[in-house]
């Protein structure tokens, strides 16, 4: 064999290997470094960047499905202590097979890992943000921020349409329901309604109150939603509890909606007889103290109705807190503390 077609046969083999490489590339779905190629399922770390001798990982999964589709993102445990989404999306892993999945789901199983280590309600524990007021986030920021950036550049810029998947936190007593975030586009309205449907709950809420701000869009579905990414938030799950109906709600749930972008075999499970929430607002406390609720949460209060009342640490009676409008009570505090400035109760008006 002469020199050069040695060397051509070289090139050759290279540009072979680049091909190949390039082809698995394209079968490849990253998301940090937890990567999967088609059929597969892969589980790992998302790492945060250290800063201030702080950092932290968030586990996700990715299944990468034999067929191509949508990409859906998955999120649960951005508050450490709403548990039955957490739940839901190990159950979620082990039942969809990818040789039988059409697109990609990512699944962040805790996207607060640190608040769910040191069991904390609404604030990261090394900061003190609530992760889910901080989106987009910051990678020069603090830990929370820094978590939230990782997360808009890795699940919201990875995928088609997301559910962020709440429920009541360790002290919020809550009955199900979804936000439907809307005011973006008509197209995306429609679908992100359909999402909200899909989902399953019957109580939805006519959410138009979000920032337009995409550099201060607060909320995980929110940023989606600015980033032409469809995005729901849904809540089902309460005071730190992990029932079994309620992780079958958010696992039933998401099934649907994959569904719904088929996915997975079958037609979604629509919410039937939806109660629109066309109006809401959330009832913060003025005062530090001890707060007595008077209702339960799904109770229908009038206007002008008392539904719990503030002490102070002395038992001096604060404030008795009234409803701003008559309507449904979403959820409500069920543990003691009240603190100035934070929630106590929300309140939602039936569109008529
Ligand atoms: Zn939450």
């Amino acid at each position: 064999m002469i020199r050069s077609q040695r060397s051509c046969i070289l090139v050759l083999a290279v540009l072979i290997g680049l091909g190949l490489a390039a082809a698995v590339e394209a079968q490849e779905f990253a998301v940090g470094p937890v990567k999967a190629r088609r059929g597969n399922t892969e589980s790992g770390y998302l790492p945060v960047p250290e800063k201030d001798g702080l950092s932290t990982l968030i586990p996700v999964t990715v299944i990468r499905g034999s067929n191509p589709g949508k990409v859906l993102a998955l999120v649960a445990g951005t508050h450490g202590a709403e548990y039955p989404p957490i739940h839901a999306l190990y159950r979620l892993r082990d039942r969809i097979d990818p040789f039988r999945l059409s697109g990609t789901l990512i699944l962040v199983h805790i996207a607060n890992l640190p608040s769910f280590q040191k069991r904390t309600v609404y604030f990261n524990p090394f900061d003190f943000k609530n992760l889910n007021r901080v989106f987009p986030g910051d990678p020069n920021g603090t830990l929370s921020q820094r978590m939230a950036h990782v997360l808009t550049e890795e699940v919201v810029g990875k995928c088609d349409a997301l559910i962020d998947m709440h429920c009541g936190d360790a002290n919020e007593a809550l009955i199900p329901y979804t936000y439907w975030m809307l005011g973006e586009t008509k197209t995306m309205d429609d679908q992100t309604r359909e999402m909200a449907l899909a989902f399953g709950i019957p109580h939805i809420i006519i959410d138009t109150g979000r920032t337009k701000d995409i550099r201060d869009s607060k909320y995980l579905g929110n940023t989606a939603i600015l980033r032409g990414k469809p995005a729901i938030t849904t809540e089902a799950g309460y005071l730190g509890r992990s029932d079994e109906a309620d992780i079958l709600k958010n696992l039933y749930g998401a099934e649907s909606v994959m569904r719904l972008f088929k996915m997975i075999d079958g037609t979604p499970v629509t919410a039937k007889d939806p109660v629109w929430i066309d109006k809401y607002e959330v009832v913060n406390s003025r005062f530090d103290g001890l707060f007595y609720p008077r209702v339960k949460m799904g109770a229908m209060v009038g206007e002008g109705e008392i539904v719990g009342a503030v002490r102070d640490y002395l038992g001096n009676l604060k404030e008795e807190m009234k409803a701003p409008f008559a309507g449904l009570i979403l959820y409500i505090i069920g543990t003691p503390p009240a603190n100035a400035g934070e929630p106590l109760y929300e309140v939602g008006r039936i569109k008529k």
